[in-house]
């Protein structure tokens, strides 16, 4: 019945259909279906996401991160809401769910996804952890770690990434993410202890102040090594005070820089 009305409203081509406005009985299937689209819809569009870039981020997560052995559900899950597109240069929003990093201006860049998810991964982070990021660059990391709890504080030296992350996060509702300009050598005394830090610049050494900001049973990872070679993606555990680190592969990041 119907599809029968639906053939008969286009045949007679009595009119157009206005999304919401119901002009005949006979559209009211039609009507009700275009309505029930667009809800779904506008709220992503609104919000600068599409079901295209949803799709992608997807298929992101499939191929490049449980692909390659990320299983735990908060990350994954995580990785899936972000919408990474919003936190690079427009020119580059139609690749920024590829597999790789991508540049954010002033040298800096986002890391790769995978590099994301697993450092966020091995953190073990809790809904009830206070976790301290430094490294802001553009925001996205401490976008993917506020999905996970809500006490983040990250940190970033060159000023205007600072400025230009802290209001990004707010603009798409991480809110809740503490930024803060500075050199992240110094850590943020006023958040410590922390239950998990995570460096996303290559140090030659793990700052102390860090390590004394760790709390206990926390985890840190951070790239450590020559800034312009590669680097040990080093695991940093506190366990009754004790300090033990282990190398969980060479990766490659931006170097660690200290203010003058
Ligand atoms: N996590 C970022 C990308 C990191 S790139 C993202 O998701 O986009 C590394 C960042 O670390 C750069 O923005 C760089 O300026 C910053 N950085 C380097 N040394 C730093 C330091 N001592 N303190 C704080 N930030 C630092």
């Amino acid at each position: 019945m119907a599809a029968e009305k639906r053939v008969t409203v286009q045949d007679n081509n009595s009119g157009r259909l206005f999304p919401c406005g119901l002009r005949t009985t006979g559209t009211l299937l039609l009507t009700i279906l275009l309505c029930v689209t667009l809800a779904g819809v506008l709220p992503a569009a609104w919000a600068g996401d599409s079901n295209d870039f949803v799709k992608k981020r997807r298929q992101m997560v499939d191929r490049q991160i449980k692909g390659r052995g990320i299983v735990d559900q908060a990350t994954l899950r995580a990785m899936v809401t972000v919408p990474r597109h919003l936190f690079v240069p427009d020119y580059l929003q139609r690749q920024a769910y590829m597999d790789g990093p991508l540049p954010i201006g002033h040298g800096q860049t986002i890391s790769q996804p995978y590099i994301v998810a697993y450092m966020t991964e091995i953190l073990h982070i809790k809904p009830q952890h206070r976790v301290l990021e430094i490294g802001t660059g553009s925001g996205y990391q401490a976008a993917v770690l506020a999905e996970l709890t809500d006490q983040v504080y990250t940190m970033e030296i060159i000023p205007e990434l600072a400025d230009s992350a802290g209001k990004r996060l707010k603009r798409i509702g991480y809110s809740s993410v503490n930024v803060r300009q500075g050199d992240g050598y110094h850590g943020w005394p006023e958040g410590a202890p922390f239950d998990g830090i995570m460096v996303t610049a290559a140090a030659e050494f793990i700052p102390p102040p860090l390590l004394q900001q760790l709390g206990e049973g926390g985890r840190m990872i951070i790239p450590v090594g020559s800034p312009f070679y590669v680097q040990h993606l080093m695991l940093v555990e506190k366990k009754q005070g004790k300090i033990t680190t282990r190398s969980l592969m060479l990766v490659r990041f931006v170097p660690f820089r200290r203010s003058p």
